[in-house]
């Protein structure tokens, strides 16, 4: 467990939903900003919480509260978005991956009695283990929605070794 403690934490701003959205499949603890929360009040947070900001919003850079939390990232496309945040904080893709709720950001945990009443009989039938969120209940399996997920993080993995030369935007 000394290894989550040492996974950086992020704060996306709403632009970045996806990226969000993938961080958690990876098992990061992601938070996706609400709409109309000030920049500044996101960069307090960010501080508060030991988070990082990710935004595309150039206009972050003139917050003295952005150094050392903020990263401007550039309008591109989501593999390239992942790139980017393998060179800045070298994520592992794969080694906690599906561990969190991709939509509320929970540490997923074994499915207990009650969840597995609410699982689809054919996921039952598996022997898969499945994995439930506490706070909204759903529950988790290796289904066609897993697998295209688990193919991005799969390629971003790899590419890991092959680091771009891209030039970054950082505060
Ligand atoms: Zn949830």
């Amino acid at each position: 467990m000394s290894v989550l403690k040492a996974m950086p934490r992020f704060l996306c701003d709403e632009m970045l939903g996806r990226l969000c959205h993938y961080l958690r499949a990876a098992g990061y603890d992601a938070l996706l900003a609400r709409d109309g929360t000030s920049d500044a009040e996101l960069l307090q947070q960010c501080h508060a919480e030991g988070r990082y900001f990710l935004t595309q919003d150039m206009l972050v850079r003139e917050h003295k509260a952005a150094r050392d939390v903020a990263l401007i990232l550039p309008p591109a496309d989501l593999n390239h978005l992942a790139a980017l945040l393998n060179e800045y904080y070298h994520l592992d893709w794969l080694g906690h991956a599906f561990t969190r709720c991709l939509v509320d950001n929970t540490r997923l945990v074994v499915a207990d009695d009650t969840a597995l009443a609410h699982a689809p009989a054919d996921v039952l039938r598996s022997g898969e283990q499945l994995y439930h969120c506490p706070t909204c209940r759903r529950i988790y399996w290796r289904g066609s929605h897993y697998k295209r997920i688990y193919a991005k993080l799969v390629a971003w993995q790899a590419a890991r070794k092959n680091p771009s030369t891209d030039s970054l935007n950082e505060v």
